[in-house]
């Protein structure tokens, strides 16, 4: 199946507004196996419209318009559809009846316009809006399908994906569906050739690596008929992955190490706490994007400079003066002060340069020292990062909250899937 785009509003072609509905519409039918030939964007101009759709329809199976769905004047591309296709206009009852129900939950009158949006070109299958007012619709003529969106991306991408997806599984026949495996501690060199032999004989499940900053992943993509279950494709081909690469597999799934850390220590019930000093509350951050942190963390510190980590953290003075701020020493006080100062069961510490600028030959840019203590003690890793500042925060955040994540895993065998 060959698609096309047409994104209408004057607004995309006067630079006010970046068309991000064409760049999540692309990457969607990329991920379904439809190939998209043309991306068009066009003005609120019913003649323009129109001929955009007519070019659009002689050259490509499946067109999908975004935009002008709404109730003014200059709302136009399903009319013009519509006219494109030779069908006329007309109400349905649904949709009305549900505009006449959103108006009257806010308690006032549906304005005059508005009763448009409840119509459709005849024969078309509606897609709901959950998100607002006006449906989308999906018409099929002589085989060609042109399925009409709303311009707003927080209305599309949920009709797309609840509405139109399902639509347009049923047309294709098929379905394709991907599974991504997220490792950590092995490079994307290394993790790819640990599966070359089964990237080379892949069949019908398809094989790729992808690296991202700290981790690579393995995504899995399988084609399968449409009421056929993915995952008894998925399925083995994960086993035999998880068996070669088990110990450095973190994650199955659209998931991400603070989401996983935090399961893992509601599943065993215990807290943590965290004292940073160069990743600056990065770590606590990441934690409380994720929503039930409050059952297990604490508390978190920026202990940035020296008389902080003394006095917040009980770090000794001479300490700090005989090995530095950066050092296996005071990563292993900060942690331990923390405990004492929260009493959380894991207490995570980091310390570390940077950069660009305070490195040392003893202590260059990119060392970092993470500490943590747990109930069965209290362990220092040492690691030397690499790239500017940003990175080497981002990737001592990430090995800290993974330290964390392997001494829960050893509590009881457990990896989080979503
Ligand atoms: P409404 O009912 O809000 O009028 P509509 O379906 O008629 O919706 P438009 O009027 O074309 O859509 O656009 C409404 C708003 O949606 C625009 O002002 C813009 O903010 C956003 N929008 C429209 N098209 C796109 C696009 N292709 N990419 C990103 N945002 C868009
Ligand atoms: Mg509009």
């Amino acid at each position: 199946m060959v698609a096309e785009i047409l994104c209408v509003g004057t607004e995309l072609l006067l630079g006010q507004v970046l068309n991000t509905d064409a760049q999540f519409l692309s990457r969607q039918l990329s991920e379904m196996g439809i190939e998209l030939y043309r991306i068009e964007t066009v003005g609120d101009n019913p003649g323009r419209v129109r001929q955009s759709v007519r070019a659009a329809l002689e050259r490509c199976d499946l067109l999908i318009t975004t935009g002008g769905l709404g109730p003014t004047e200059d709302d136009l591309t399903k009319e013009m559809v519509a006219e494109e296709l030779g069908l006329d206009m007309v109400e349905d009852a649904a949709s009305m009846a549900r505009l006449n129900e959103m108006y009257a939950a806010w308690g006032r009158k549906m304005p005059e316009n508005n009763v448009k949006q409840a119509w459709f070109p005849r024969g078309a299958h509606i897609l709901k809006n959950a998100r607002g007012t006006a449906p989308g619709c999906a018409v099929e003529v002589d085989g060609k399908i042109v399925i009409v969106l709303p311009g707003p991306p927080y209305e599309l991408t949920h009709m797309f994906a609840e509405e139109a997806v399902p639509y347009l599984r049923n047309k294709l026949g098929y379905k394709i569906e991907s599974r991504f495996i997220r490792t950590i501690e092995i490079g994307e060199s290394d993790l790819e050739m640990q599966l070359r032999d089964m990237i080379d004989r892949q069949t019908n499940v398809t094989i790729a690596t992808y690296c991202s900053l700290g981790e690579a992943q393995v995504r899995l993509t399988v084609k399968c008929p449409v009421g056929d279950d993915p995952a008894k494709y998925l399925d083995p081909v994960e086993a035999e992955i998880r068996e070669r690469l088990g110990k450095y597999i973190y994650a199955i799934g659209e998931t991400d190490m603070p989401h996983v850390v935090v399961g893992l220590l509601r599943r065993a019930g215990r807290s943590a706490a965290v004292a940073e000093s160069c990743t600056g509350g990065k770590i606590a951050d990441w934690l409380v994007d994720v929503p039930g942190v409050s059952e297990v963390l604490v508390e978190g510190h920026v202990t940035y400079s020296n008389i902080s980590k003394e006095r917040t953290l009980g770090v000794r003075h001479d300490t700090l003066e005989k090995y530095t701020a950066v050092s296996e020493q005071v990563a292993r006080e900060m942690a331990e002060g923390l405990h004492e100062l929260s009493g959380a069961d894991y207490c995570l510490s980091v310390t570390g340069i940077a950069g660009p600028g305070g490195g040392t030959p003893e202590t260059p840019v990119g060392l970092v020292y993470i500490g943590l203590k747990t109930p069965r003690g209290t362990q220092v890793e040492k690691f030397n990062f690499t790239g500017d500042r940003y990175r080497v925060r981002s990737l001592a955040a990430l090995r800290a909250l993974n330290m964390l994540r392997k001494a829960l895993t050893d509590i009881d065998e457990v990896t989080i899937s979503d």
